[in-house]
């Protein structure tokens, strides 16, 4: 048997145990041997790719190609340690959408030098070979510049508003006509001012299509541009001929595509207007203005009404994450069951800043996962309920997604938290949420506002108790 003839086995394996670890993340309780199965597909990718680098005849150029798969697998081991370690829970989604931002760079420069070093080929050859330098370079660029607007959206460096620019759906399909007539161009006549050209175009499309996608729809962004990422890298393997990776990018892809699909009808959003950059989404129309007066409480009193309570109901968001307030909220709920009150958590699809990011941090500090149900398992409960706790939470118990057909949010669904008896929102100011929208919920009679550090807060509702 030959090297590549093991090598290709082996990359089997390895897109098996991919697919295997996509199954295992689907449910929280199958979630670690998931991530193992990653690794383990990840490490014989790796291994086999240095070990068919090895395998051949030991030529000048073979040494300086080992080397720089030695030093740049060293380098970016010790990065991506380094970050992985450093990053707080609350930093994730930028890592993230850093890291998309890798691989779209990644498949821009494979296809340059898929370009620059184009080998001799028949004329039909060459055709197909330009057109998949053509395809890698544009759809890794758009998501080069996509992810960092995106990275810079999250982490609050860029403003989280839409960028509204006149004719910006127009400007989004010339882009697109421009890119189908470059790539029949340059497969007639492959030269680099073509290749320089779809970059530039690419490059901005990506910004422009992520700058003008507003705060509240930034959750599908990150899935979408996981999924054209997973594209960018399959492209990335028809140009190298590495059929792991275009079945590894095929499954990112795909995945991604789906997870958007899923956020987008959880959301009540529409995939295409998504896709083609806020396709239809007006700009938004409403103002920060107060709505009213809002009542303040404190701890003491939060712990009394607890007291009394028979159903309670816990809504964290995005703010639990920041104050890692976990730990004591999971403490308060076991201590109120104790007590005999029915306490369950309601958790909106895109609360937190990452899918399941509320799931995550609430298996992290112990809470049964039967207790913790989606939005959709909890939200006719709410009326019947006495207490509910936002810890946090803003943009998804934000009533105006239903009250208000001109908020930004409208339609889309969202925990109504306001139809409980009391409410009580945990948070440090009156400021809105992710989306920028300003938030009626401070101010409807049976809401009170408990301000100040979630974990401080929850932490004297517990000696209060
Ligand atoms: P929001 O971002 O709407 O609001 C979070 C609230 O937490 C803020 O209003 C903030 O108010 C409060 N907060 C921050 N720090 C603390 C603290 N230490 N103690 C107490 N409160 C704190 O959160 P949601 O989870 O409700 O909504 C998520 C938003 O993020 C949605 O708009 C969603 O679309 C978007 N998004 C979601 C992603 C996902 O995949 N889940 C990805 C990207 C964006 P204050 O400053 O006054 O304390």
């Amino acid at each position: 048997m030959t090297a590549q003839a093991l090598a290709n086995a082996a990359y089997v394996v390895a897109a098996l145990l991919f697919v295997m670890s996509l199954a295992g993340l689907s449910k929280h309780e199958t979630g670690r041997t998931g991530i193992r199965y990653g690794i383990a597909g990840m490490a014989i990718a790796i291994a086999v790719t240095v070990w068919l680098s090895l395998s051949g005849s030991w030529t000048e150029s073979t040494l300086l190609g080992v080397g720089l798969l030695v030093a740049a697998l060293i380098v970016g081991a010790v990065i991506g340690l380094w970050r992985a370690k450093v990053v707080a829970m609350t930093g994730m989604p930028e890592l993230i959408a850093l890291f998309h931002s890798f691989v779209g760079l990644a498949a821009v420069l494979v296809g340059w030098n898929g370009a620059l070093h184009a080998k001799e080929l028949s004329a039909e050859l060459a055709g197909v070979h330009s057109a998949e330098v053509f395809i890698g370079v544009f759809i890794g660029a758009v998501t080069f510049t996509g992810s960092i607007v995106a990275y810079l959206k999250l982490s609050a460096k860029m403003s989280s508003k839409p960028l509204i620019l006149p004719g910006r759906n127009i400007l989004n399909l010339l882009a697109l006509l421009g890119f189908v007539v470059l790539t029949v161009a340059y497969v007639i006549t492959p030269v680099l001012g073509l290749l320089i050209a779809v970059t530039i175009l690419a490059l901005a499309l990506g910004w422009h299509l992520v700058a003008s996608i507003g705060g509240g729809d930034m959750p599908v962004v990150v899935s979408m541009l996981n999924s054209y990422s997973g594209w960018a890298a399959a492209a990335t393997g028809f140009l190298l001929g590495n059929d792991l990776l275009i079945v590894t990018g095929a499954l990112v892809g795909s995945s991604g595509a789906y997870l958007s699909y899923i956020m987008c009808r959880a959301m009540n959003r529409s995939f295409i207007s998504v896709i083609f950059g806020g396709y239809g989404i007006e700009a938004p129309s409403e103002s920060d203005e107060e709505v009213g007066e809002h009542t303040e409480t404190d701890a003491a009193s939060v712990a009394e009404l607890l007291s009394n309570a028979k159903t309670v109901v816990i809504t964290p968001g995005y703010g639990m994450a920041v104050a890692q307030a976990q730990y004591p909220v999971a403490e308060l709920a076991k201590k109120l069951r104790e007590k005999g009150v029915e306490v369950r958590f309601g958790i909106h699809p895109v609360a937190g800043r990452l899918p399941g990011h509320m799931n995550v941090l609430l298996a992290e500090a112990k809470v049964p996962y039967d207790i913790v149900l989606e939005m959709d398992e909890i939200n006719e409960d709410l009326a019947s309920t006495n207490v509910v706790l936002v810890i946090g939470a803003n943009d998804t118990v934000n009533p105006a997604a239903t009250e208000n057909p001109s908020s930004p949010i409208a339609g889309m669904p969202v925990l109504k938290v306001w139809e409980a008896e009391n409410v009580i929102v945990f948070k440090r100011s009156m400021a809105s949420g992710y989306a920028g929208v300003a938030n009626p919920l401070f101010y409807k009679p049976n809401a009170k506002m408990l301000f100040g550090d979630a974990k401080e807060k929850v932490n004297d509702i517990l000696k209060a108790l």
